[in-house]
């Protein structure tokens, strides 16, 4: 397994359950990806809606669009989720918090560590992979580390790296962005705002009841800054998410376009210009919104937060009317029901296109396999999809999904001597359904 985040997990889990030796290889020293790396919080909703209503009933700091609904992802993600909340770490999911999952990055950390552990699976931190053994057939990948480069033969490779690094390095056809013009979602440096004071902060939104909705706001307050030269930010609003903390949120409202996550030039620069961005909305939040008089960063991520890269090419390309037409496969690997969400590539908004009610589509397995390519399973985020698809499945309940599947996909190969495109997608399914997934029909 190349990557550690929420589809490293889910691959790492699904592949030692089904009995393969497993070596997980991360470029940091802890678990998570963007969930603690980027401090991308909290888990977007991983169940249906039966009905999108706005409760205007003060400051929620939850979705509050959200109807009832029912999971439809459940294996590694219940198991990982279900330690977190034990562990203090987690909220379970449900009306009070608009169906997201918010969490504590730190514990989150500990627990997968935990769960990876127990389950057998072998660690490799500080290992960047840079490269692939494909004289022939992709045998194995090429890590640089402080111990000098280090290579890993494997019968099969998952690659959970989020953008498709080792199936690049193979030679696999990728896509990147939007397929009118390349350009892919924003990037956004996340940060922890604490000893925050929620009864001011309620107490402003009562006052100024459509200043706020549900999880976003402050477009007055944003404008008389902007006017006054204090905020210079290419998005109109300002997005935050409660935690499990009582004085603490998550906030989401940087935002640098025209930069691609696989550039490391681009990637600089979002860096230095994020940063930008978050001391103006440090101050503007301290200075001008209540409830924030004594709030101060306490953290931002690792790094700014890419949302789009490569995805690659597979022996199925998921569309944006399969998502909404809540399409079903007979390969089905994973179920998904977050909406099609894109912030905009070019500067401020977010299209928001929601599946019918009680609705979820399928994921079959042949997005995880790479076209042309042999011994490669892919999961999460580059998957084989299109743009506005991917706006759907990139989040992180469904990524962990795919990469429980692909795991299982790798392991059967590993197993039976065979390439992962020959593994019968009904094994696959079977495998999972007896790890707990939730594929519905095929179950
Ligand atoms: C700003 C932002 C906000 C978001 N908001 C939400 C949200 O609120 N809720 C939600 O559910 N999702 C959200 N998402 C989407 C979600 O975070 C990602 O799409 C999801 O984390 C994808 O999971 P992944 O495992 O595919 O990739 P990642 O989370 O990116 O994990 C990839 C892992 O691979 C490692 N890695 C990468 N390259 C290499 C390499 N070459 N060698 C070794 N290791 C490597 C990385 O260090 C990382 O640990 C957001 C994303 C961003 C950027």
């Amino acid at each position: 397994m190349v990557g550690g985040g929420p589809a490293g997990l889910g691959a790492a889990l699904g592949a030692a359950d089904a009995g393969a030796r497993v070596i997980l290889a991360e470029r940091y020293g802890f678990l998570g990806g963007n969930a603690t790396a980027a401090l991308v919080m909290p888990l977007m909703s991983f169940h249906t809606q039966r009905t999108a209503f706005e409760r205007a009933d003060g400051a929620k700091l939850f979705p509050t669009d959200h109807g009832p609904g029912e999971p439809v992802v459940a294996g590694a993600l219940a198991r990982l989720l279900s330690r977190l909340i034990a562990a203090g770490g987690a909220i379970t999911p449900g009306p009070g918090t608009g169906y997201v999952v918010p969490f504590d990055p730190e514990l989150l950390k500990l627990s997968a560590l935990e769960l990876l552990d127990e389950a057998g699976v072998q660690f490799l931190f500080h290992a960047f992979a840079s490269g692939v053994l494909a004289d022939g057939p992709l045998r194995g990948a090429v890590f640089e580390t402080k111990s000098g480069p280090i290579v890993i033969r494997a019968r099969a490779i998952v690659d959970c790296t989020g953008d498709g690094d080792i199936a690049a390095a193979a030679g696999a056809r990728v896509e990147v962005g939007r397929e009118t013009d390349g350009l892919v979602q924003p990037m956004t440096l996340m940060f922890r705002m604490v000893e925050f004071e929620r009864a001011g902060f309620e107490a402003y939104v009562r006052e100024h009841p459509d200043q706020w909705r549900g999880v976003h706001g402050l477009w007055d307050l944003i404008r008389r800054a902007a006017a006054e030269g204090e905020l210079d930010l290419p998005r109109e609003d300002i997005l935050f998410f409660g935690t499990p903390h009582a004085g603490e949120v998550s906030v989401n409202s940087t935002r640098v376009t025209g930069v691609l996550g696989t550039d490391v030039f681009d990637w600089s620069y979002a860096e230095w210009r994020s940063r930008v961005q978050l001391r103006q909305i440090v101050r503007f939040l301290q200075h001008r919104v209540p409830g924030f008089e004594r709030a101060y960063c306490a953290q931002s991520g690792v790094h700014a937060g890419v949302r789009e890269t490569r995805r690659i090419r597979g022996d199925y390309r998921l569309t944006a009317d399969d998502v909404l037409s809540a399409r079903q496969f007979d390969d089905v690997i994973a179920r998904g029901s977050y909406p099609v969400d894109i912030h905009n590539p070019k500067g401020s908004g977010t299209i928001l296109k929601r599946l019918p009610e009680d609705a979820a589509y399928d994921i079959p397995l042949r997005c995880l396999l790479p076209e042309g390519i042999e011994n490669l399973v892919v999961a999460g985020r580059c998957l084989s999809g299109s743009h506005e698809a991917h706006s759907s499945y990139r989040v992180m309940p469904i990524a962990m999904a795919t990469g429980q599947a692909a795991g299982v996909c790798a392991a059967l190969a590993t197993h039976r001597k065979i390439p992962p495109r020959a593994v019968p997608a009904r094994d696959v399914q079977a495998e999972l359904v007896l790890q707990g997934a939730d594929l519905h029909r095929a179950a």
